[in-house]
């Protein structure tokens, strides 16, 4: 009731106000601080090139608040939003950008052990430096970091702030500057409008870009968790089980973080069980079988299990499985670091899709980072992608100025896109590929997959390929 009372004041003050004032003059406007509007604020103001653009970022989130203060003062806890940062997402943050990402809160990791949930296909690939689990909010935090540093002028940052109204300031003329209300009651007149403003891009829809792809209908679960022990071999670890992967990522000192994907009804059980349950569950994932994750699942949901019968029942059927190995060390190489607790507030679950917008820009408008593509996350791509495009577009953006060209034409953009789609397209396709070979349980496709796994695991070459591709991915 009084949510919607204060959307109405708001919706009458703009109305009111927007009446009365004629539009503020911009040549940027950014709707999205995330990581790729944050991205594009922090390129444009520390390019020569681009600085004198008069810039405005608009989101509906706290970022002076809660997003900035991070950097100085991080929670003593790892956060749950964390992702897999590439070399040339690090580069761009760090090298070009001239951003430093809090060191003491990211986890460089040394490969990957991938392993097939019904049978004993896997792939281990071992990458000095393969890539860094980093919090979101170390990217976003640093990014205005830098930001402050540069003291820029002509750059403006509105937070818990909220795009109402997109419009063409001549409604006859899809090339003339955009109209853009905000829910302050200010109306900013823009040259070129940036949608880094996720998923349900609403710079998206006004433009009328078309995207394809579906929803997997299931979710990823997500949590901070804690080890017994600080792990020597530092190492992401990823099972793929028929409901979906669950990867183990390694954290700073005796915590990691999860990403599980699983299916919807199965995502509700994770989220909803008592913490400890769901820590046993979270081990038993990675050892036990698909048919003993099923009985548990089944118990669970029908409340015939107490915590305590499963902590002994999974502590048994892992002790089989480990004395049936031939050697008591395999386990450290197959098996990640068991967990002894998560952090129960961190839990939490994402819906899974795929989406690709048909192109990322039009006259006056560029789309960036998820409002453009969304991925499953089994790859670790997500973020990396949108870092990419944010450089391939400060780039096209140098370019258009060196030629004199409006920063906000078709011209000056086309490059953007077309230096990222088809590179978007490649993996997108990849996770979308590795998702549906391994939600397979048909036995022919199962044994396939496993010769090809444990072909692939025996010739070096052929897995540092595709190690090197991981670890570099984003922007090839
Ligand atoms: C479980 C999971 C694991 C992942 N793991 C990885 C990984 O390992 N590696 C990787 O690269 N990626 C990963 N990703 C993907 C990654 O998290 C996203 O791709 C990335 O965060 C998207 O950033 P963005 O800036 O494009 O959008 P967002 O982070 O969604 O930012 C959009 C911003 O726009 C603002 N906004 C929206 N609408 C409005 C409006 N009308 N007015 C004002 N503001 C608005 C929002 O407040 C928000 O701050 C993962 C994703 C999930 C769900």
């Amino acid at each position: 009731m009084l949510k919607s009372y204060n959307t109405a004041f708001k919706l009458v003050r703009h109305m009111a106000t927007s009446a009365s004032k004629s539009p503020k003059l911009t040549d940027v406007f950014i709707v999205g601080g995330g990581p790729a509007g944050l991205g594009l604020a922090t390129g444009i103001k520390t390019s020569s090139k681009l600085k004198h653009l008069n810039t405005v970022l608009v989101d509906g989130g706290d970022i002076k608040g809660k997003v900035a203060p991070f950097y100085d003062n991080p929670p003593d806890f790892y956060t749950n939003r964390v992702v897999s940062v590439t070399h040339p997402t690090r580069e761009f943050i760090e090298d070009k950008l001239g951003a430093t990402l809090r060191k003491d809160r990211i986890m460089s990791y040394d490969g990957i052990c991938v392993t097939d949930g019904v049978s004993k296909g896997l792939i281990d690939m071992e990458r000095p430096g393969m890539a860094w689990m980093v919090e979101i909010l170390n990217v976003q935090s640093s990014l205005l970091n830098r930001i402050n540093q540069l003291k820029p002028s002509g750059f403006n940052l509105l937070d818990k702030t909220k795009v109402v109204d997109i419009k063409y300031s001549d409604p006859e003329d899809a090339s003339s500057w955009i109209l853009v209300s905000l829910d302050n009651g200010e109306t900013y007149k823009t040259r070129l409008l940036i949608g880094a403003d996720g998923f349900n891009s609403r710079v998206k829809t006004f433009s009328g870009i078309l995207s394809q792809g579906w929803f997997y209908n299931k979710s990823a679960v997500v949590a901070t968790m804690k080890l017994d022990m600080e792990p020597l071999k530092i190492r992401g670890w990823q099972r793929f089980l028929p409901t979906g992967p669950i990867a183990h990522l390694p954290l700073p000192g005796d915590n990691a973080t999860l990403v599980w994907s699983t299916t919807n009804e199965l995502a509700k059980l994770l989220t909803s069980i008592p913490v400890e349950q769901f820590t046993e569950l979270v081990n038993a994932a990675f050892v036990l079988e698909d048919v003993d994750m099923k009985y548990y699942y089944n118990q669970l949901m029908n409340g015939k299990m107490t915590t305590t019968e499963l902590k002994e029942d999974v502590q048994f059927r892992t002790n089989q499985i480990l004395a049936s190995l031939s050697d008591e060390s395999m386990a450290d190489d197959i098996y990640p670091p068991p967990i002894t607790d998560v952090l129960d507030h961190t839990r939490a679950k994402f819906p899974l899709k795929l989406f690709h917008a048909d192109t990322y820009c039009q006259e006056r408008i560029a789309l960036l980072g998820d409002a453009a593509h969304a991925t499953h996350p089994l790859a670790g791509q997500g973020l990396n992608m949108g870092l990419c495009d944010t450089d391939a577009l400060v780039r096209a953006l140098e370019s258009a100025t060196d030629r004199g060209l409006d920063v906000g034409s078709l011209f000056a953009l086309e490059p953007f896109w077309s230096e990222r789609y088809p590179i978007n397209c490649k993996l997108l396709s990849l996770a979308d590929n590795c998702h549906k070979i391994y939600s397979n349980t048909f036995p022919p496709i199962v044994g396939m997959r496993t010769l090809g796994a444990n072909i692939i695991n025996q010739i070096g070459p052929i897995k540092d390929y595709i190690s090197g591709t991981l670890s570099y991915s984003g922007k090839y």
